[in-house]
């Protein structure tokens, strides 16, 4: 993996531009704030891609709302979610008839969704959406509703603005596709 080169270097093609998710955000904020009007939803973060995600979409919504997090991983390696979810991290506050809407980065094969849908929902939530900024809706495994999305993407590793490649990159302000000399150079570490 490139050490100290720029970050950007990395990066085959960018994809969604810092003004492209902006325009994502002030779509899915005014949405939210109108479906979520008079409601005081509890916003749950999934971590750690959804944080720049989330921070930027409650400042879209006009809406009282409490925030909480939660971090949920799949086992597998990087690239494939393996269908087993554990709790890293767990919520601080009670789901217990409380509108619950779950905002993530991406949503792939569904299997993260799935869970953290069917777990907040047994905890006796009232209502359990989501938000998702980018939908892979082609690779679905399992059948999970997406209610709010931000664009869909096909079947590529994207990085940035939360997004990481083995923990790193997140902080790219945009969004892109890795070169595939990086996945390969990691691979075969
Ligand atoms: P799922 O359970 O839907 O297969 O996977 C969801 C998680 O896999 C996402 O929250 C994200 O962490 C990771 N993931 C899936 N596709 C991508 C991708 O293209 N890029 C990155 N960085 N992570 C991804
Ligand atoms: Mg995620
Ligand atoms: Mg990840």
């Amino acid at each position: 993996m490139p050490k100290n080169d720029n970050i950007d270097n990395i990066i085959d093609h960018k994809l969604f531009t810092e003004d492209d998710i902006h325009q994502m955000c002030v779509k899915l904020g005014k949405q939210l704030t109108e479906d979520y009007a008079g409601k005081k939803p509890l916003v749950i973060g999934a971590l750690k891609g959804a944080i720049f995600f989330l921070t930027d979409l409650v400042r879209e919504m006009n809406v009282k709302e409490e925030i909480d997090f939660m971090d949920v991983s799949s086992y597998g390696d990087s690239f494939e979610s393996s269908g087993e979810v554990k709790i890293i991290s767990d919520l601080a506050t009670d789901v217990k008839d409380r509108d619950v809407l779950i905002v993530e980065d991406i949503v792939d094969t569904g299997l993260t969704l799935k869970y953290m849908k069917d777990l907040l929902q047994k905890r006796g939530a009232k209502s359990v959406k989501c938000c998702v900024l980018l939908n892979k809706e082609a690779n679905r495994k399992v059948d999970v509703e997406v209610e709010y999305y931000g664009s869909q993407v096909g079947n590529e590793f994207v990085v940035g603005y939360g997004l990481d490649f083995m923990n790193f990159y997140r902080n790219l302000r945009y969004i892109g596709v890795l070169k595939p000399e990086v996945i390969k150079l990691a691979n075969n570490k």
